[in-house]
């Protein structure tokens, strides 16, 4: 969202004044020393927790709009700068490859893969005061001590493996540390969530091949974007802990990317997480719908801006979504940070605090949630996580220690 630079500021400062007053308050009321009294607050809580957030689709950006991400940007959800002020300790950067736009496989898919990489490993050689290059749990604890950010690869679809199992070790080898096999087109070995085949299509032999060598790997598998089918096929033929890098609760908002209550406990029972979306369209009952009605008002408008712009396939792509981003905001209903919250209640209720994680999608989706707009504003989570009565060690862990432990069992 555009204009989600100044409130998050002000919600900074709200928060500065607030908590500062607060400590002041009991340092004054207590007889002696008193260590404990400003770490309790939610902001001290926040910033002593590690948090990783298991998806953004920033590095397109980088690419496509050659937005330097050490800078504060107005506009996009995401930067170093936001990232720190947020208290954020790791981010997974989504190795994305659009079919529609790079094909399901072939030299062109692979090469989009390989430039996202180049440009995260670029910005981490850069700015070795800000970034952290990170493939394990032990990466992402350092990073923080030094206060640094943990920069780290997954791979969201499986085309860039290109159909060649070799190809799996390549990605590894290039730090990626999580795939999904398929985003929402399918690929000939998994189904998606997103079209018709995938309906029917789970994974082939090949596609269980794949699975098995991201085990031998210590590749984490992520179930976001799949098929139901591919997802119990992935549940069982892996022997490691499967991951939803970025999904919500289908009990709650009925769309197909979601996951249902017996998905849920699948993955709990593999010692995996569900890392909650911040996207309305998954979290909101029914917004899914008014979306579409949305889609089908602004249609005109949005052609016309791919139409007007001259720049080429992915440019034009970039126009229709500004056109969407700031139409979604106007048309419709906002939604707030205690929707994900209801859904990681739900998960906690299912399986236990243990299974529950964050993956924003931020800079992949049009619009976020009103008071969660970008990473600069993720202590509103933590806040809203005490205010319903989770601990400092139910906070830990579902800022980011579940995913800690999740990743220390993946790797070999
Ligand atoms: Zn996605």
């Amino acid at each position: 969202m555009r204009n989600s630079v100044i409130p998050a500021a002000l919600i900074t400062i709200f928060w500065l004044a607030t908590f500062s007053v607060g400590c002041r308050d009991k340092k004054m009321n207590s007889n002696g020393p008193n260590t404990s009294a400003s770490a309790t607050d939610p902001l001290s809580i926040h910033q002593r927790a590690i948090a990783i957030d298991m998806h953004a689709d920033t590095v397109q950006r980088v690419l496509d709009e050659h937005v330097d991400i050490e800078q504060q940007l107005s506009d996009g959800h995401f930067d170093a700068v936001r990232a720190k002020a947020g208290g954020l300790d790791a981010q997974f950067f989504s190795i994305w490859v659009e079919p529609q736009l790079f094909g399901g496989g072939g030299a062109r898919a692979v090469k989009r893969a390989d430039d996202q990489i180049a440009a995260i490993r670029a910005l981490a050689e850069q700015h070795p005061e800000t970034w952290v290059l990170a493939t394990t749990a032990a990466d992402i604890r350092r990073a923080s001590n030094e206060g640094k950010i943990a920069a780290l690869l997954g791979l969201e679809g499986g085309y860039a493996i290109d159909e060649r199992l070799e190809n799996v070790k390549r990605y590894y080898d290039l730090g990626v540390r999580y795939m999904s096999p398929a985003w929402s087109v399918s690929t000939s070995w998994a189904g998606s969530s997103g079209d018709d085949v995938g309906a029917t299509r789970g994974l082939n032999e090949f596609g269980k091949s794949v699975v098995r060598e991201m085990n031998r790997l210590g590749m984490m598998v992520d179930v976001s974007h799949v098929s139901d089918k591919t997802f119990w096929d992935i549940v069982n033929t892996s022997t490691a802990p499967v991951v939803a890098t970025h999904s919500a609760c289908r009990a709650i908002a009925d769309v197909p990317r979601n996951l249902t209550d017996d998905m849920i406990r699948a993955l709990a029972k593999t010692g995996g997480v569900v890392n909650v979306i911040f996207y309305p369209e998954h979290l909101e009952p029914g917004w899914s719908q008014k979306k579409k009605e949305v889609d089908a008002q602004i249609a005109t408008m949005v052609q016309q801006a791919s139409d007007a712009e001259p720049g080429d396939a992915v440019h034009k792509k970039l126009a229709r979504d500004r056109v969407r981003q700031r139409e979604y905001a106007r048309r419709l209903p906002p939604v707030k940070v205690s929707r994900i919250v209801d859904h990681i209640d739900h998960i906690v209720k299912l399986v236990g605090v243990d299974h529950v994680g964050i993956g924003s999608d931020f800079d992949g989706v049009q619009i976020t949630t009103a008071d969660l707009a970008t990473v600069a504003d993720l202590p509103n989570l933590t806040k809203e996580l005490l205010r319903r009565g989770y601990t400092e060690s139910d906070v830990d862990k579902i800022l980011g220690g579940n995913m800690l432990r999740v990743m220390e069992a993946v790797q070999r």
